[in-house]
């Protein structure tokens, strides 16, 4: 035997059906004798699974379909702004489902081909837009695209099945957000008609900022780990020299991003009305 069935199944990430298995050549019986063995794992009549699937593709696979959602997104590696907490289970347009012990799935049929496993980054932004809205969406697009997970193919794809009144967000993506809050604090500006927003922006003698809002205000959106000690020092010394040159500074964490923009926006348009009086 050329392959074993776990090696072949390892190439499916995992989790394949019998016929994608037998079509390489390995016979029923090879697959079955090799689950008696506990290589590979039957998970329902024609549907194995290896030790490389995770629980949450397996669960998806026992109810008949392929992870979806934020779980495949970040299966590919791909930010999303929030989890899913049980698995979303593509189903395809006219998917069976399978009663299986301890379902919780979040089901889903959407149309297009759908294999067992894990949706590809393409169809499972698609999916994420429809489940968890624009912003799950535009953040997770952006992610993906910048680490080269789709090309322009996928982009028009995507744009073609979103609702037309969602089409411009991936018209308004660009390739080279830093992170995943850098997308959703560009988009929020967006929204307010707020348009001149550099990032990742050099000013001598400050260092590399986050954004820089309309030539004066300089905000600097600060990730989950803290900024204590020589790196809070460090903060400081740019915040005065940034005042120095005429700028306004505002900091801002994850969480109140996050939890808290209606305070951060005030903040925003206060420091702007200041810097154009
Ligand atoms: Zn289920
Ligand atoms: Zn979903």
């Amino acid at each position: 035997m050329l392959i074993t069935p776990r090696q072949l199944l390892d190439r499916f990430d995992g989790l394949a059906r019998g016929r994608q298995l037998t079509a390489f050549g390995l016979s029923r019986y090879e697959l079955a004798r090799a689950a008696d063995r506990g290589e590979i794992r039957r998970l329902r009549r024609g549907v194995y699974a290896s030790t490389k699937a995770t629980d949450a593709a397996i669960a998806a696979a026992r109810h008949g379909g392929a992870l979806t959602c934020a779980g495949a997104l970040q299966h590919h590696e791909v930010w999303t702004l929030e989890d899913d907490d049980e698995p979303h289970v593509w189903l395809g347009s006219t998917g069976r489902v399978h009663p299986h012990p301890g379902c919780s799935c979040v089901a889903h049929y959407h149309p297009g081909r759908m294999s067992l496993g894990v949706a590809d980054v393409r169809d499972a932004l698609i999916h994420g837009y429809f489940c968890h809205g624009e912003e799950f969406f535009f953040c997770a697009l952006e992610s993906a695209w910048r680490k080269r997970l789709i090309g322009a193919g996928d982009r028009a794809r995507i744009r073609a099945t979103l609702p037309r009144s969602a089409q411009w967000l991936v018209d308004f993506a660009r390739p080279d957000a830093d992170s995943g809050l850098e997308s959703l604090m560009r988009l929020r500006l967006h929204l307010q008609g707020i348009d001149d927003v550099r990032t990742q922006v050099h000013i001598d003698g400050v260092g590399r900022v986050d954004f820089v809002i309309e030539g004066r205000l300089i905000v600097e959106a600060d990730g989950e780990d803290n900024h204590t000690g020589p790196q809070r020092h460090r903060d400081l010394r740019r915040d005065a020299a940034a005042s120095a040159l005429g700028y306004e500074s505002l900091r801002f964490d994850y969480v109140q991003i996050l939890r808290a923009w209606d305070t951060v926006l005030e903040a925003i348009l206060a420091a702007l009305r200041r810097a154009h009086a």
